[in-house]
């Protein structure tokens, strides 16, 4: 599944050289998670102002209302010139006078949705619940705090959710626990501010470094574990059960939550 970092990677792909197209045709495939919510006809001579990030949300600003892109499962944006015919998985068009962007999405679990505004129910309906942005200017140590305070379940569950913070993943909660030295299991309400300061550098450090890897090396990629979507991050716990710590060199521990693996070490992380 596409991860944050891998999403951001994608609109820098091709943010810049999309701004300022003008829409010529719009071609859908079979149907995605959620319908394109208009016309596909009503896009046609619509400019492309820029593209932004939501999340795992792609927003395509239009000169009148906006697109809201989603990768799904297994979906892939390209931007390049016309001229490729549809293949059997790529189910969304947007052809335009500077290129022809492209969803291919085999599970087809990705969405193109339109929305006249943000403020739009469509639009308040998928982004409305998302926690802070973690690579945003948004996401202060106070506000972090103040969301993990709300909540009492395990650290790791609270991160995965994407309601207090968005886009920290399965591999990414791991790493970014082991260098804020906190146990994953640990409850979210009991963190300190202290604590959550440092868990807030790790994860803008865990993802800021993925984005970056992820810059040069945009494909896709399946780590050991078979979870998709992560650009390969040299791992201080992940996947890297029973072998040293590489802080302390004492084993590291695996254990479930929420059937996801979870790696830590036992010495270096306290509850
Ligand atoms: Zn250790």
């Amino acid at each position: 599944m596409p991860e944050l970092p891998e999403v951001e990677v994608t609109r820098r792909s091709f943010a810049d050289r999309i701004a300022g197209a003008r829409i010529a045709s719009v071609t859908l495939g079979k149907p995605l998670r959620w319908p394109l919510g208009c016309a596909p006809d009503d896009l046609v001579g619509r400019r492309v102002l820029g593209v932004r990030r939501r999340g795992k949300y792609l927003l395509l600003d239009l000169d009148e209302g906006l697109l809201l892109l989603h990768l799904g499962m297994s979906g892939s944006l390209t931007f390049a010139p016309a001229g490729v015919p549809a293949g059997t998985h790529d189910h969304f068009d947007l052809l335009t006078n500077q290129g022809l962007l492209r969803l291919h999405d085999p599970r087809r679990f990705g969405a193109v949705v339109h929305a006249a505004s943000e403020a739009d129910p469509v639009a308040r309906k998928l982004l409305g619940h998302l926690g802070l942005e973690p690579l945003g200017d948004t996401f202060q140590v106070d506000a972090f705090h103040a969301g993990l305070k709300q909540r009492r379940s395990a650290i790791k569950q609270v991160l995965l959710a994407g309601d207090v913070v968005v886009g920290v993943g399965n591999i990414y909660a791991s790493e970014a626990l082991f260098l804020a030295g906190i146990r994953p299991t640990t409850r979210a309400d009991r963190i300190s501010l202290p604590r959550a300061r440092l868990l807030h550098t790790a994860i803008r450090d865990v993802l800021g470094r993925a984005v970056e890897k992820g810059g040069s090396t945009l494909r896709d990629f399946s780590n050991a574990q078979g979870e998709s979507g992560y650009f390969q991050l040299e791992a201080a716990v992940y996947g890297r059960a029973g072998l040293p710590c590489r802080r302390c060199e004492t084993p590291v521990r695996l254990l479930k939550q929420g059937q996801r693996s979870t790696f830590f070490c036992p010495v270096c992380q306290r509850p």
